[in-house]
């Protein structure tokens, strides 16, 4: 987002202290990329930024929360996020395929600000969400909630490659 972008050289020498919370800045990603996240508590940043020649500080806070498809029964598990955070960026280096959120644009160098919230956010989501650790799923054969039913299935459980060979009648 342009309106992210931050000019090096604008940057005070004391530094730029900034307090975000232009939900947008994640929304937008969620959206583009498809992803099946909710925000539920506002997101909020408090970062400074600081300049030395072409290299980039930026230490912060994120906060929030989301909601976010449990892995197991697809229901909404809730994702805290809560992180202190520093990073050093500094423009690329010619032949090299490493990410950097410092961008050239009219021969000017801008610390995308966006894009670097948006990866704080990112990494602070879990692998694998589960809307609690014991979480029992969706029964695989009837797809019910077993959080919330109990159904016979387990019973007849017959592993679906026995199945084949159970249909098969001998004469
Ligand atoms: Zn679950
Ligand atoms: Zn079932």
């Amino acid at each position: 987002m342009d309106k992210y972008l931050i000019k090096l050289k604008d940057v005070p020498p004391q530094g730029l202290a900034l307090e975000i919370s232009d939900q947008t800045i994640w929304i937008e990603p969620i959206k583009e990329f498809k992803l099946p996240y909710k925000i539920r508590q506002d997101i909020k940043s408090i970062i400074k930024i600081q300049v030395q020649g072409n290299v980039c500080m930026i230490k912060g806070t994120i906060e929030g929360s989301l909601n976010i498809p449990c892995d197991r029964c697809l229901e909404d598990a809730t994702v805290c996020i809560s992180e202190t955070f520093k990073v050093i960026e500094q423009p690329l280096k010619k032949d090299t395929l490493d990410i950097s959120f410092i961008v050239e644009k009219d021969g000017e160098l801008f610390l995308d600000l966006a894009g670097i919230l948006w990866e704080r956010l990112v990494l602070n989501i879990p692998s694998k969400i589960l809307c609690s650790e014991d979480c029992k799923g969706l029964c695989p054969y009837c797809g019910a909630n077993k959080n919330i039913v109990q159904c016979n299935c387990k019973k007849e459980m017959v592993d679906p490659r026995l199945e084949v060979l159970r249909k098969i009648k001998i004469s």
